[in-house]
């Protein structure tokens, strides 16, 4: 066990700074403070976060720190910490770690026995879920599905009678493909594509999926889908009191075939399955 008071003394601390998913005024003022206090910000694409920097004047320097050199930058930002320096990690857009890297390197840091702090803001899955009209009571960030059709389908199908709102990212290219697999595994649930949030162009499109797919070849930009949960009640079948139905009927004289499809019928189960049932139980 691992417990952390974040506040109690002053130790090098590995800071999550969420940064717009868009719009620039979406970096609270402490996100900032923080950009500007710490030694270091490890940021996804450096060039893409300078221009973050140099719109809030933050002079801090720049490390990189991505997917593809997490090898050589985990190490070297637990060497800075071992040094006394505090870090923020920045990935492009929204919360470093969501669909974006930083996994590995605070499990590192934890490990090591640092403080790992996240500092509320931006980030495109819960813009979208809030204003989707879907429920948001109980709900699943699934992201990225597999770019490959049969692999993602697959993926949709462990899902299927999962019944609370699903969150999807997804991109342009990949949307109406996307969009015919999970009508395809769902059926056509309701559901809410909303793209470009927070963005000049920010739209929401709610309706089924077969009416969202009406539109969706014309898409551009980034895009959330929010689906609805498997809305059908699963009913337990209680296949003894099946049985029990099946011989009353032949006891009013119908004959077993007929009393069996008669009951699979009326309870909703599989005819072959109450048969197989029935018989083994007669056996
Ligand atoms: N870390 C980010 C977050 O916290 O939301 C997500 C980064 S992920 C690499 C990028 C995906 O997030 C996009 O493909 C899209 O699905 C979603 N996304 C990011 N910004 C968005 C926006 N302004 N509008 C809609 N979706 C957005």
């Amino acid at each position: 066990m691992i417990r952390q008071k974040s506040f109690e003394k002053e130790t090098p601390t590995l800071y999550l700074v969420p940064t717009p998913i868009g719009n620039l005024q979406e970096m609270t003022p402490r996100a900032l403070d923080v950009l500007k206090a710490v030694d270091i910000i490890a940021a996804e694409d450096t060039r893409n976060t300078k221009k973050l920097l140099m719109a809030y004047q933050i002079q801090t320097p720049l490390m990189s720190h991505h997917e593809h050199n997490q090898a050589e930058s985990v190490p070297r930002i637990l060497d800075l910490l071992g040094e006394g320096k505090s870090i923020a990690v920045v990935s492009d857009a929204g919360y470093p770690l969501i669909s974006d890297p930083g996994q590995w390197l605070v499990k590192e840091v934890i490990s090591k026995g640092y403080p790992v702090v996240s500092i509320s803001g931006a980030n495109a899955a819960m813009n979208a879920l809030v204003a989707s009209g879907l429920s948001t009571q109980h709900y699943m960030f699934f992201g990225f599905l597999e770019a490959k059709s049969s692999k993602r389908k697959k993926q949709l199908l462990e899902m299927e009678h999962y019944p609370y709102t699903i969150i999807f990212y997804e991109a342009p290219h990949r949307i109406c493909d996307t969009l015919k697999d999970l009508l395809e595994v769902f059926g056509n649930r309701t559901m809410c594509l909303a793209r470009e949030l927070t963005k000049v162009h920010e739209e929401y499109i709610r309706g089924s999926i077969a009416e969202v797919l009406e539109v969706a070849d014309c898409l551009k930009g980034e895009m959330v889908l929010i689906v609805e949960g498997n809305q059908k009640e699963e009913v337990e079948i209680d296949m003894e009191e099946a049985c029990e139905r099946v011989d009353c009927l032949i006891n009013e004289g119908m004959k077993t075939k007929q009393a069996i499809t008669t009951v699979s019928k009326e309870i909703g189960c599989k005819k072959n399955e109450l048969y197989d049932y029935y018989h083994k139980q007669k056996d």
